[in-house]
């Protein structure tokens, strides 16, 4: 079973750009995923193939036409399609590493990326798109969120991570931030790596990594102890 990604964007000459490389480019061509990048001009209007318009009410900047955006979905989605829609916003829910999991466990997901202003309210209603962020700050379309959104599910999938078990322990998945690393040299412009993990005891390494992870949560990021 692959997980198919379809894309709709103004820009489908951006992917899969830097998801053609590294874990996810390789698991790409193995097939271990699929990404199709769908133009939604081609489904724009007239001679120029418009895709925005002004908003109504007045105000800067263009905002995508639902009909372009629905007849765009509707030519690359099925009706009974299973795979999620999603609509890349900053006002969507933020994405967390929960939601990746329940999206890298189904069949793929369909991601609108917006671009100006924004997109027609009726499409995402009419269409049911899930509006999802990647961060509360802006960015100037939903091509890189998407790649954010897909990264994150691609190293999910089984086989695409060296060692599965990397994806269990990391940040997140405990509500915990992780641990320090360290890797060789053993001393380096003054700094030791840290005694307890050369002893070579598992249990006392374990309980150094646990308290660090604390530390560093209560520290940097209460708000996750509290979740
Ligand atoms: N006027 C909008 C911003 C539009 S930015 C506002 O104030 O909310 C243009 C597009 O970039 C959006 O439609 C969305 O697809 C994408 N985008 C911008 N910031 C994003 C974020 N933090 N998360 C996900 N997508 C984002």
């Amino acid at each position: 079973m692959t997980f198919d990604a379809t894309i709709l964007t103004l820009y489908p000459d951006m992917f899969p750009g830097p998801l053609g490389l590294s874990l996810s480019g390789d698991a790409l061509s193995r097939g271990v995923w699929s990404l199709e990048a769908r133009n939604i001009r081609d489904h724009g209007l007239g001679r120029h193939k418009n895709v925005d318009d002004t908003p109504a009410g007045g105000g800067v900047g263009m905002v995508l036409r639902c009909d372009v955006l629905a007849a765009a979905i509707d030519a690359s989605v099925p009706a009974d399609d299973p795979r999620p829609k999603l609509l890349m916003s900053p006002r969507g829910k933020p994405l967390t590493q929960a939601r990746v999991r329940e999206l890298a466990a189904g069949p793929g997901i369909v991601i609108v990326c917006g671009r100006f202003e924004g997109v027609d309210e009726r499409v995402i209603e009419g269409r049911g798109l899930e509006e999802v962020s990647i961060g509360d700050y802006v960015l100037s379309g939903g091509e890189m969120a998407a790649m954010v959104v897909l990264d994150a599910c691609v190293r999910l999938l089984p086989g695409v991570m060296g060692k599965e078990a990397s994806g269990q322990e990391e940040s997140f998945e405990t509500n915990r931030l992780e641990y320090p690393h360290y890797t060789r040299p053993r001393e380096w412009e003054g700094r030791p790596i840290p005694d307890v993990l050369l002893g070579g005891n598992h249990a006392t390494i374990e309980k150094w990594r646990r308290a660090e992870s604390d530390r560093i949560t209560r520290e940097r990021r209460p708000d996750l102890l509290e979740r």
